[in-house]
């Protein structure tokens, strides 16, 4: 009969037979070297862990869009899962290669990420990505005046996308009289439907005289009207573009804003950029300058090249070459009526080379959701994550032969029963000690090693966030 034990070390394993014969013991040591023949015991422990923060977000005006994307570093894992207040969350990928799960929803409270992991997850960090679903930047078309719109209409719709439309509240007819001509009320609520911006460009389209506050409230009102018959009630308008670009309704959009009620976009045109570094601070390249996006209270501007050409492509060339950490930008644009010969060749552009038949790099969306999910995304607050192990490890077979024995192991192994880490400071790269990657392990025998070497794990804080390392529970 005989003894066998097995013992784990990187990169070696040793197994040790004590034979007994009598009067003599011969013990034979046969220790395989890691590049040599690897015995099947020397899987790899998988751990489930559970990393843990809080969303948290101040108080924001009305919005129909509340959907917030937030990059998660996870590393190398299997099988992550997010959910929040213990609800999956539906809209999350995982990137193995840069090991970060993306996700996105409306929701605060408390998100648990579990996932499994035969390494010990480091620079686990929680970030509000500056656009939605991580893009690189965003683009938003308008059109106003409600005239000679529907070809461009069905360009943006046969792509998949939404934009926005300003409407000048005398001419949208109650009934459809003027197909393709004029937007009457019906197509503003098939358009509603469909998740297009419908914003107010006055009531009589005044410029340069007889700018009254009753000229914005009494368009918005018409855009109402339509968004209440709607299958989409809640859409809260927010947009509001001023006829001619004209200034003069700056001070007078900006009296009727009410806190959190009232419209919230703004679009004028002289002096306002259409291309912004929704990021914060002003970047310049080439020639070109991205402007800050600072506040709530912005005003943004309406670049009409797509007008006369198509070089609005070589904007999206420049976002695209320039985009990067602390640079995302918006791109805004407008067109009037007839002018789909060139406003086709852009969309065809931005999707081939941009879109999700090119890198997938942009967000095409109207600009009300744009504006939104930059007010969401400065209203919200990510704690500090706390990572802790859950439920029991296993120790992976990579053979069926050792599935018994596995079972015996885990039954009759030694293994510490408390864990301190060390101490976690903020800002700095911190070393914390796991003792389960290498232990000793019995079958049919006695344990008498302790654990003879220990894994370690830099963790980071980025960005204020402060991660803390926490050990619930015994990794086995
Ligand atoms: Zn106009």
């Amino acid at each position: 009969m005989y003894v066998r034990y097995i013992h784990y070390f990187t990169g070696i394993d040793t197994t040790m037979y004590i034979i007994r014969n009598g009067l003599s013991v011969f013990i034979i040591v046969i220790v395989l070297v890691a590049c040599g023949v690897r015995s099947p015991t020397s899987a790899q422990s998988v751990i489930s862990y559970n990393y843990t923060f809080h969303i948290s977000r101040s108080t924001l005006p009305a919005l129909f869009y509340n959907d917030m994307t937030y990059i998660a570093h996870v590393g190398a894992v299997s099988s992550p899962l997010v959910t929040i207040n213990g609800s999956p969350v539906i809209s999350s990928t995982y990137n193995l290669t840069t090991g970060d799960v993306v996700f996105s929803s409306s929701q605060t409270g408390q998100v648990v990420i579990l996932f499994n992991s035969a390494q010990v997850p480091t620079n686990m960090i929680v970030q509000k990505a500056p656009l939605k679903d991580n893009k690189a930047w965003a683009w938003s078309h308008g059109m106003d005046d409600n005239v000679n719109l529907q070809n461009q209409i069905d360009l943006i719709t046969a792509k998949g996308w939404r934009a926005s439309l300003f409407v000048i509240g005398k001419d949208v007819s109650p009934t459809r009289q003027e197909p393709g001509w004029i937007i009457d009320q019906p197509g503003l609520v098939t358009l509603i439907n469909q998740g297009w911006n419908i914003g107010d460009h006055t009531w009589s389209h005044a410029c340069y005289s007889d700018q009254t506050a009753a000229e914005v409230t009494d368009g918005l009102a018409v855009v109402q009207q339509a968004v209440n018959a709607s299958a989409h009630p809640d859409h809260v308008v927010i947009s509001f573009a001023a006829p001619c670009f004209d200034t003069v309704y700056d001070p007078i959009f900006r009296g009727l804003r009410n806190g959190p009620t009232t419209l919230l976009v703004d679009e004028l045109g002289s002096g306002s950029p259409s291309l912004m570094n929704i990021d914060g601070g002003d970047y310049m390249a080439g020639g070109q300058t991205a402007t800050g996006f600072t506040s709530a209270d912005f005003t943004i501007g309406r670049d009409t090249m797509i007008e006369s050409d198509t070089t609005a492509t070589q904007v999206f060339d420049w976002m695209s070459a320039n985009a990067g950490p602390g640079r995302h930008y918006w791109f805004n644009t407008l067109t009037h009526g007839n002018h789909e010969a060139t406003l086709g060749p852009v969309l065809n552009y931005a999707d081939t080379h941009y879109g999700s038949r090119g890198t997938n790099e942009l967000w095409m969306a109207p600009e009300d959701e744009i504006y939104s999910y930059l007010l969401v995304r400065d209203s919200t607050t990510v704690s500090a994550g706390v990572l802790t192990i859950s439920g029991s490890a296993t120790i992976t077979p990579i053979s069926t032969a050792i599935v018994s024995a596995t079972a015996t192991i885990a039954a009759t192994a030694t293994r510490a029963t408390t864990v301190t880490p060390s101490v976690v400071v903020p800002g700095q790269t911190n070393t914390v000690h796991l003792p389960f990657i290498s232990r000793p392990l019995l079958v049919g025998g006695t344990a008498t090693s302790t654990p003879s070497s220990r894994s370690t794990a830099p963790l980071t804080t980025v960005e204020g966030l402060t991660p803390t390392l926490t050990l619930l529970a015994n990794p086995m």
